[in-house]
């Protein structure tokens, strides 16, 4: 099971991009100006805390069913921890919750895993996590289901049950889960309407106040893994946002780079404030300056431009 702490906060995570579209630190530096978003993940790409607690339908003035806003948040609960438990070897790993799923890879000897048996080689009985070459097989192995989409994960029950959850979801609030994945393909120039070419280079990273492998299922479930590849995902858990930032600041770091960090604000706008990134900070309210469906690209570029007022 999930601690409250990494549970109250696990809506925090990051999906993949597929292989010619990941930017490593290769890109940054050939000069060329980039952007570099760093988005929340609860209550900014998606809904799950807001839905549970009822803040959600609340902050509508009775114009949500409150009901449904809770049953839809339990139904999210529930098929979150069970991807976790089922193929991201949840049980095992929660105690360590690693920041980034790199975060090992220098243990890592690079062993095929393809017919690796999980089940047999004895990780509960390293309690107390010593044996850190069993954690990043583990973890290498999340990352590669992470690649592959959940279509290669689940059977097509699970697959029908997280569309329809998805979808259900999705029209309950308006379409912030749609608005917000097609905000991200158009910074990355994936949208038809607005053509790579007009766009820098950018990147999506999710700092998340979660645990990391809750984030990922989320990233996941919610279809942001073809806009925010599984590297690109931290947990803030243990380390806080600020730590996380500085991290991908050093890993993206060049003077043609912008940086601009997206949430909903208890953590990130401090830690933001403290990299002197342009912060945007996301809220429920329908008449919110920000929030999804709503927030667009001018807004955002206006943002990192110093023209926000
Ligand atoms: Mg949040």
């Amino acid at each position: 099971m999930l601690d409250e702490v990494a549970w109250s906060d696990m809506g925090d995570v990051v999906p993949a991009l597929s292989a010619d579209q990941v930017l490593t630190h290769v890109d940054v530096v050939t000069e060329k100006p980039m952007n570099v978003y760093i988005w929340d993940m609860d209550e900014t790409l998606i809904l799950l805390r807001s839905l549970l607690n009822g803040s959600y339908a609340g902050a509508f003035n009775g114009l949500k069913d409150h009901y449904e806003c809770f049953q839809i948040g339990k139904r999210w609960e529930s098929i979150i921890l069970e991807l976790c438990n089922e193929h991201f070897f949840f049980d095992e790993m929660i105690r360590y919750n690693e920041p980034y799923l790199n975060a090992l890879s220098e243990f890592d000897d690079g062993r095929d895993l393809a017919s690796f048996d999980f089940e047999a080689d004895c990780f509960a009985s390293f309690y107390g996590g010593v044996d850190k070459r069993r954690r990043v097989y583990r973890l290498r192995t999340i990352g590669e289901k992470y690649a592959k989409g959940l279509e290669k994960i689940l059977d097509q029950d699970m697959l029908k049950v997280s569309t329809d959850l998805y979808d259900l979801t999705d029209k309950y609030t308006d379409g912030w889960l749609t608005s917000a994945h097609k905000l991200l393909e158009e910074a990355l120039g994936k949208s038809p309407e607005v053509p790579a070419a007009a766009n820098s280079p950018s990147i999506h990273c999710i700092v998340t106040a979660g645990a990391l492998i809750p984030c990922l299922a989320k990233c996941l479930l919610c279809r942001l893994d073809d806009v925010v590849s599984s590297e690109n995902v931290y947990s803030s858990l243990k380390v806080g946002k600020l730590q996380c930032f500085k991290w991908i600041k050093e890993r993206f770091d060049n003077p043609n780079v912008r940086f601009c960090a997206i949430g909903d604000g208890r953590e990130e706008c401090p830690a933001a404030q403290a990299m002197k990134w342009p912060f945007i900070k996301i809220e429920l309210p329908p008449d919110a300056p920000h929030r999804f469906p709503g927030l667009d690209m001018p807004t955002v570029q206006a943002y990192m431009d110093g023209k926000d007022g």
